[in-house]
């Protein structure tokens, strides 16, 4: 699995700067496909009046499904964070994970990728137990973007980009064109590319935010798994990730996993939602099973109104200040 922080970027990262061939790649003509702003417009476009997953253009067939059994995780002894966890990310779909501060969520992505291991239980890769992939296997299957990224210093945003290459670079450390296309092609579809030759530690969060997943799309993983990627960007970037995270599902056939805190956004562009509680499942299912008063009240502990998008049948959340209403369903 590789790490897309910036404290992965240690041996890969000096191959990268020695070996990183000083001339830009071969011009080759870029597969016409649509940026960050545009994805989430033709996402909802395509989906419209949908209240079912879309159907994919691109067989889910190289896709890589990831299920939790029984996962027990604690950092202290005897205060388990996962408590039996069981889930199921499908192949080729979007999974959203939701749940109250401290319910388990990062921990649960970091012993999906194998950064943690449980103390019970384990977690498949395409039906394989995690701990049966050699390394460099996981490596190339699975990217995971964390929550905050450290800024490496002397990296510029290309470079940076470059980097999740690593796990497909051989041992001379020199970048194909299959890399440098790869890596132009994340930059491009994140919008990053205006800023490719600045230094990553002289972007602003939100634009750092888009360099961190772009390196993980340059990765060519079959499953991206990613820790609250919207939390630093503005309204239009934050539907720009998630439509490109549809995107990568719908028309590459990749397998996304994401946190969020934000019920709305998972519920208008994921296929399926799991609900953490305390380190269990709460709920798992379709966003409108899941996103609802009765099931999301005792979770978050306060009231909640759920209403239903006329166009995409998908329910969003509102909060139910007091005073208001009792919450209505639709
Ligand atoms: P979430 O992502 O849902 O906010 P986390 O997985 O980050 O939840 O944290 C779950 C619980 O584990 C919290 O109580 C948190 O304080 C604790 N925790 C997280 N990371 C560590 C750590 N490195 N050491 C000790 N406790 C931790």
């Amino acid at each position: 699995m590789a790490q897309t922080d910036g404290s992965a970027m240690t041996n890969s990262g000096d191959e990268a700067k020695r070996g990183g061939s000083p001339h830009p790649p071969r011009e080759e003509r870029p597969r016409r496909e649509s940026s960050l702003a545009s994805l989430a417009q033709n996402d909802s476009a395509r989906r419209g009046g949908q209240d079912c997953p879309p159907r994919d253009k691109v067989s889910a067939r190289d896709a890589a499904s990831l299920q939790a059994e029984g996962l027990t995780f604690a950092y202290t002894p005897g205060e388990p964070v996962l408590a039996g966890l069981s889930m199921t990310a499908p192949a080729g779909r979007l999974t959203a994970v939701l749940g109250p501060n401290g319910s388990g969520k990062t921990t649960l992505l970091k012993v999906l990728v194998g950064l943690l291991s449980p103390s019970a239980g384990q977690v498949r890769l395409s039906g394989r137990p995690l701990a049966s992939y050699r390394r460099a296997d996981l490596a190339r299957r699975l990217a995971y973007v964390p929550q905050e990224t450290l800024a490496a210093v002397g990296f510029t945003v290309l470079e940076t980009v470059l980097l999740g290459r690593s796990p497909h670079i051989g041992a001379l450390g020199f970048e194909s064109d299959a890399d440098w296309r790869a890596a132009r092609d994340a930059l491009r579809l994140t919008e990053t590319d205006r800023f490719a030759e600045r230094d990553l530690a002289d972007l602003s969060g939100g634009e750092r935010q888009r360099v961190i997943v772009a390196r993980a799309l340059a990765q060519q993983p079959d499953a991206v798994l990613l820790d609250e990627p919207t939390s630093f960007l503005d309204i239009r970037h934050q539907h720009g990730i998630y439509g490109l995270l549809r995107h990568l599902v719908s028309d590459r056939g990749k397998t996304v996993v994401t946190v969020s805190h934000d019920l709305s956004l998972a519920s208008a562009y994921a296929d399926a939602v799991v609900l953490l509680a305390r380190g269990e499942v709460a709920a798992a299912g379709t966003p409108q099973e899941v996103i609802r008063p009765e099931v999301l009240e005792p979770v978050y502990e306060t009231p909640i109104q759920v209403r239903t998008d006329e166009t995409t049948g998908r329910p969003y959340v509102l909060p139910r200040p007091p005073g208001s209403r009792k919450t209505t369903y639709g």
